[in-house]
């Protein structure tokens, strides 16, 4: 009854096909669009999710040890419906698109074997943070319903774009972009809402260790395959890192 009333005042329609979302609860995006999201399904890699590799068994990067992360899984391909929705919770304050990323979020995180006891949401600088109001890996990370530390793990560099930047590019420029405020101990789960090359999270992960932790894990909703990580990376994702 609510909800009917609502609509009839404030029609709400579907931010990726405009079509009109009847139940709020959908939060902006309509069923059907949510059903279109793709399940990032077997195979990849056992240790980062790396999608498909290539050969049975660790993906290249796992291999060659250049993640910092000891384990990594994300619930959802990138897809343009995925990237539609992502973009309208960061840059047009759909904040209610959160609870169902953080659903599904939640899911992949039962589904998976974590071990990890407190989540850590990949933090914004200070600066965009106060501009968006909002973190959204935040938002999506306390539908987990575990313990959150929002404080512990400070951005102190802004590193507005990597687009068009290398690997190693990448490493530089975020090299002691985080910082840990006191000491850390035991599994920690960092979560973000998109994986595109993983920079961001191995440097984290990098210096989540160097204070203390044992063992880092990541979790976001979405993850660029490698193989599209140069492409997406131009793409909106990257500005907002
Ligand atoms: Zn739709
Ligand atoms: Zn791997």
């Amino acid at each position: 009854m609510l909800d009917f009333v609502l609509n009839l005042l404030f029609p709400v329609t579907c931010i990726v096909c405009h079509a009109p979302v009847r139940e709020r609860r959908w939060g902006g995006a309509c069923p059907e669009c949510w059903a279109s999201l793709l399940a990032l399904e077997p195979p990849f890699c056992p240790k980062c999710g790396e999608p498909a590799p290539a050969i049975e068994g660790l993906c290249g990067f796992c291999r060659r040890g250049e993640h910092n992360f000891d384990f990594a899984r994300s619930a959802l391909l990138f897809t343009q419906t995925l990237r539609d929705i992502i973009h309208h919770l960061k840059y047009a304050d759909r904040v209610s698109l959160a609870t169902q990323l953080g659903d599904i979020l939640s899911e992949c995180r039962r589904r998976e074997p974590f071990t990890g006891n407190l989540v850590i949401p990949v933090p914004l600088h200070r600066s965009r943070q106060r501009q968006r109001g909002f973190n959204q890996a935040e938002l999506i990370a306390a539908r987990l319903g575990l313990p959150m530390a929002t404080r512990l793990l400070r951005r102190k560099k802004d590193t507005p774009s990597q687009t068009g930047l290398t690997r190693n590019e990448r490493k530089r420029n975020l090299a002691g972009a985080f910082e840990v405020r006191g000491r850390v101990s035991g599994t920690i789960m960092v979560v973000d809402d998109v994986y595109t090359t993983g920079s961001t999270l191995n440097e984290i992960a990098r210096t989540l260790k160097c204070a203390g932790a044992d063992r880092v894990e990541v979790l976001t909703v979405a993850r660029v395959p490698s193989y599209r990580a140069a492409e997406t990376a131009s793409a909106a994702v990257a500005r907002t890192q």
